[in-house]
């Protein structure tokens, strides 16, 4: 079975998808954690950010400004809010195809769970 979040990122699987350029997809999270819960994939498939090469480096770059500009878009710059990459089973990635979660419009707690 192909990889669920090429399939977002292709429209072959519906997804409220927020932002799009050549490099990336952003779209909300299907069971949000948090007022605002978006995801930020490479359209690339990258399977867990160990995996990225030398010549990822202006896309990993390019997964943050995209980051920031979701986060004024959606008003939680300023208030703050939390961007995670998880990697691997035991920090709880789920779905191997890299991706940027941003938490955001609630207070977030320290340490992560
Ligand atoms: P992670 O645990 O870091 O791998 O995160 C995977 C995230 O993908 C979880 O927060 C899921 O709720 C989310 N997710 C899984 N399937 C979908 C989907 N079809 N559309 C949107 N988000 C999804
Ligand atoms: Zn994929």
């Amino acid at each position: 079975m192909e990889c669920i979040f090429c399939r977002i990122a292709q429209r072959k699987q519906l997804a409220k998808i927020i932002y799009e350029d050549d490099l990336s997809v952003a779209f909300d999270d299907i069971n949000p954690q948090a007022p605002v819960h978006t995801l930020i994939i490479p359209k690339k498939h990258i399977s867990t950010n160990l995996d990225l090469r030398e010549e990822d480096n202006v896309l990993i770059g390019h997964l943050f400004q995209v980051a920031n500009k979701i986060a004024r878009d959606k008003g939680i710059a300023e208030r703050g809010f939390r961007l995670v990459m998880n990697c691997n089973p035991e920090s709880g990635q789920t779905i191997f195809h890299m991706h940027l979660h941003i938490f955001g419009g609630r207070r977030m707690h320290w340490p992560p769970g």
